[in-house]
């Protein structure tokens, strides 16, 4: 490379220069069978950037063409109809596809003896039931990327809490944290009980474009969550935060004022729905008047029970922020008066009192200064 002043000419090619391979057609294996009720996919259908619709139909630029095999959605007449694409990628017959698994995944290793928690067609052979752990098995390691839909596929959820008989658990308590696709991807996590439609399918059509070849691979937390998505807390996309900076704290549900001291765990917890709304911008948690519960978060739910009552540690941040918060909020009051009066020139007089001069010209003395110039007194 040599450098002049103001050019430069390369004398070999960048060494990336060269296209990047990519899939052109690519299978969505999503298996709900885990512990699941169903919810992710059921809100996934409200996303409309992109929709589901557009994304089967090939309607996104650059996709690759997706055939998506998911109970609820797919147009089979289910059965062995629906389960013949699984039955091939189990074979390693059937590539490249994404495995999206929904519910979390419980322990058959606690059963003794004959039994199951959850399960997903049967053995051909021997009619015997073939669990959800059987096909994560299968399939995941052959999967080019792995994603989890909801808190329970991600962490485990509502049916991992203390108590529960199944010794359920998220994908990567199961294959393992450190866990990697066949297209070397981690686990994708996407939380939220149930997944916020559009943030799915953001992340969705992010790893398609991955396989396609035309974008790096996803960005993930620690947590293996979209950085984009979940790396700010649902208090800093709350609209209700100037409440709570101005120490105005709701006492039961119907107040539109910050929640916090009635059940609000926003200011811990990492979730952009608020800021985002639910569909097409309308709808959420706390900032439409619902506690936030911390559906999110890999403690949710244990660490966040009883949801009603306040949140550990909002007592004393409120404590903290509240001579600061009242004082600031007194002196707002008293400034918004003045804000809410117009200008005196705003008349309909015989007289134009706006200060106008059409001889002004700047840094030229002049003693019809505007009124506003002037400082001019508000009525
Ligand atoms: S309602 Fe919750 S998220 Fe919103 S400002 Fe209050 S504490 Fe923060
Ligand atoms: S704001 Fe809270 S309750 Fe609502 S989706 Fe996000 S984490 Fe769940």
């Amino acid at each position: 490379m040599s450098i002049e002043s103001g050019t430069r000419t390369w004398q070999q090619e960048p060494s990336a220069a060269g296209r990047r391979e990519g899939f052109d057609e690519i299978t969505i294996l999503w298996i709900s069978e885990g512990m699941s009720c169903d919810g992710d996919t059921v809100s996934m259908t409200a996303s409309g950037q992109p929709a589901i619709e557009d994304v089967v139909l090939g309607l996104i630029p650059g996709l690759p063409k997706v055939n998506l095999h998911n109970k609820v959605l797919s147009p089979s007449e289910g059965g062995e109809d629906f389960l013949r694409p699984f039955r091939a990628a189990a074979r390693g017959e059937l590539e490249p596809f994404i495995l999206v698994i929904e519910g979390s995944i419980p322990n058959q290793n606690i059963i003794s003896g004959d039994g199951f928690w959850t399960s997903f067609g049967n053995d051909l052979e021997t009619g015997e039931p073939l669990t959800l752990n059987w096909w994560i098995d299968q399939l995941a390691p052959k999967a080019w990327a792995v994603v989890a839909a909801g808190t329970c596929a991600t962490y485990g959820g509502i049916h991992a809490m203390a108590g529960n008989p199944t010794g359920s658990m998220g994908l990567a308590d199961y294959l393992g944290w450190d866990f990697k696709s066949a297209g070397a991807l981690p686990i994708v996590n996407v939380p939220g009980c149930p997944i916020q439609p559009e943030n799915f399918m953001e992340t969705l059509t992010w790893v398609l474009y991955h396989a396609a070849g035309s974008a790096p691979p996803p960005p993930l937390d620690e947590k293996l969550r979209p950085q984009w998505l979940f790396g700010k807390t649902v208090h800093e996309g709350c609209d209700r935060a100037a409440y709570y900076e101005q120490s105005d704290f709701a006492k039961d549900y119907n107040s539109p004022k910050c929640q916090v001291k009635v059940g609000c765990w926003g200011p811990v917890v990492n979730c952009n729905v608020p800021k985002r709304g639910w569909m097409s911008g309308v709808g959420g948690c706390p900032n439409v008047g619902g506690i936030c519960i911390a559906c999110t978060m890999p403690g949710f739910p244990d660490m966040f029970m009883p949801f009603m009552d306040e949140p550990t540690g909002a007592g004393l941040s409120s404590i903290l922020n509240k001579p600061y918060g009242a004082f600031i909020r007194r002196m707002r009051a008293i400034t918004n008066y003045p804000a809410n009066q117009e200008a005196k020139w705003h008349h309909n007089g015989p007289e134009l009192t706006s200060g106008y001069d059409p001889y002004w010209r700047p840094g030229r003395k002049s003693d019809n200064r505007s009124p506003a110039r002037a400082g001019g007194q508000h009525r």
